[in-house]
């Protein structure tokens, strides 16, 4: 069986690693536009920030380890087309600009997402940085130390770690975002007002509400204007978003309107020799039970694994997503699964949600602190539809529980008498999850 693997940074690398193991006598090539593979570039505010001990950690694998699990690696070529009618690709060798086709009996295409980008006045200012790859990793981290002042575009999860870790190291931050909040996608307001606050004690100046439309050098720095205003700065970072990088399958196989490649259960295309996993695949997101486009490591890594199990024949279905996140800003934990109740109306989904705030533990220990949840579920079927909690305490395991609640379609009044355990140094005799579960069991019995 002749397979072909397109991209190998975390769907890419964990298929290949799977396909090998399941089936050693498999002839897999991988082709892969980067000389690295697997980057984890979850660490790159955390390294910009003098958090990581070493670099080369960053990375699980590399093409000598999947090399000896028997892959031929392709390193530095970039699939340029794919025909997936006479099941045949061309690639450029971008080392030596050579020109070559092969072709596969199976397509593994992980080929992931692009930054959003958009054609704006001054795009192409080199004082304008990503933040995806390790190319872009290492150009954020060199200028770590000299950067003075920075405005980061976007405040979802990555614009707003790399403005927290500039703001924890003393420059002067900016963080601009089209939508009202930080976060906006992520957590209700009664969070976002907290993590706000956050940045403003921080002297973080927050651009909220602003839409950007363009850049301009300076002498020694970057202007970058909205909508409202303008902020000067040595450096801008754009971070608005990702699509998946699906054109070389464009017309060959079916999508959501971005982009996303559809699958079935065992990660086939609506062509079944295409297997496609992490951010080119859309996901089954399990609160809706729609398909959506969710790119994170942590769909990536099933998706490229269940490849590996249902090469040959389909064997294990993929579970579906809840989205489950966490991260951390100013010490303080901040951690969801599924469905936010802003998230559900935008989706047109009906959910009521409820909000406790308590301290963790009791208050007889000598030192305690609150934890603020909030549960959204359907007010129908009373069904667990998402949940969130922030903490100066690391509460993210939480949001592990609510993804398994929803994962396994547990009612709020089931998530209520789970049986957590109680231990003063840990929780309170009702834990912070079994209260906000009674609490939407008080209101649902009242609606
Ligand atoms: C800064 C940052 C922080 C993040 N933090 C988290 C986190 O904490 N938790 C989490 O779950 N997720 C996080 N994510 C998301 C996560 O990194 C992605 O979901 C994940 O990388 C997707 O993996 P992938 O293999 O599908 O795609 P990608 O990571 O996009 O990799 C695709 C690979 O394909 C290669 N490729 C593309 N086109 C071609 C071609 N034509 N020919 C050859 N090779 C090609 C690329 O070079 C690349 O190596 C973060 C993302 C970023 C950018």
């Amino acid at each position: 069986m002749k397979i072909i693997v397109v991209g190998a940074t975390h769907a890419g690398t964990f298929a290949t690693q799977q396909i090998l193991t399941a089936h050693p006598d498999y002839d897999v090539t991988v082709y892969e536009r980067n000389d690295t593979v697997s980057f984890l570039s979850c660490g790159i505010a955390l390294w910009v920030g003098g958090h990581v001990s070493d670099p080369n950690k960053m990375f699980y694998s590399s093409p000598e380890a999947l090399t000896a699990l028997g892959a031929t690696m392709r390193m530095q070529h970039e699939v340029t087309s794919i025909n997936a009618d006479t099941r045949t690709i061309s690639v450029t060798d971008l080392a030596t600009g050579a020109q070559l086709t092969d072709t596969y009996d199976k397509l593994v295409f992980t080929p992931g997402s692009s930054p959003i980008v958009p054609p704006l006045p001054g795009i192409k200012s080199l004082k304008l940085f990503l933040c995806k790859d390790w190319k872009d990793a290492k150009r954020l981290q060199e200028n770590a130390d000299s950067v003075r002042s920075a405005v980061v575009i976007g405040a979802g999860y990555i614009g707003a770690e790399l403005a927290e870790q500039y703001a924890l190291a003393g420059k002067q931050v900016t963080l601009i975002d089209a939508l009202p909040r930080v976060l906006a996608k992520n957590f209700d307001q009664s969070i976002t007002d907290r993590v706000e606050a956050l940045y403003r004690a921080h002297g973080t100046h927050l651009a909220l509400g602003e839409k950007v439309t363009g850049f301009e050098d300076t002498a020694d720095g970057i202007t970058v204007t909205t909508d409202k205003s303008t902020f000067t700065a040595d450096i801008a970072v754009l971070a608005i978003g990702f699509r998946p990088a699906t054109t070389l399958l464009k017309d060959q196989v079916d999508m959501l309107p971005n982009g996303a490649i559809l699958t079935d259960d065992y990660m086939r295309t609506s062509r079944p020799e295409i297997f496609v996993a992490g951010d080119s695949a859309a996901v089954h997101y399990n609160p809706t039970g729609k398909s959506d486009y969710i790119p994170l490591a942590t769909n990536a890594v099933r998706q490229g694994m269940l490849i590996g199990q249902n090469i040959e024949v389909a064997t294990e279905a993929y579970l579906g997503t809840q989205a489950t996140s966490a991260v951390e800003l100013f010490g303080h934990c901040i951690a969801a699964s599924g469905l936010t109740q802003e998230g559900a109306k935008a989706r047109g989904v009906a959910a009521a949600s409820v909000e406790i705030e308590e301290p963790y533990r009791p208050e007889f220990m000598t030192s305690t602190t609150n934890v603020l949840a909030s549960l959204t579920y359907d007010p129908a079927t009373r069904r667990v539809l998402g949940g969130a909690f922030y903490s100066q305490h690391d509460v993210s395991m939480s949001a592990n529980v609510i993804s398994m609640a929803i994962q396994t379609q547990m009612t709020i009044d089931q998530l209520a008498m789970v049986d957590f355990f109680f231990q003063p140094n840990f929780d309170q005799p009702l834990s912070w999850i079994s209260s906000v579960a009674l609490a939407a069991k008080a209101r649902a019995d009242q609606a």
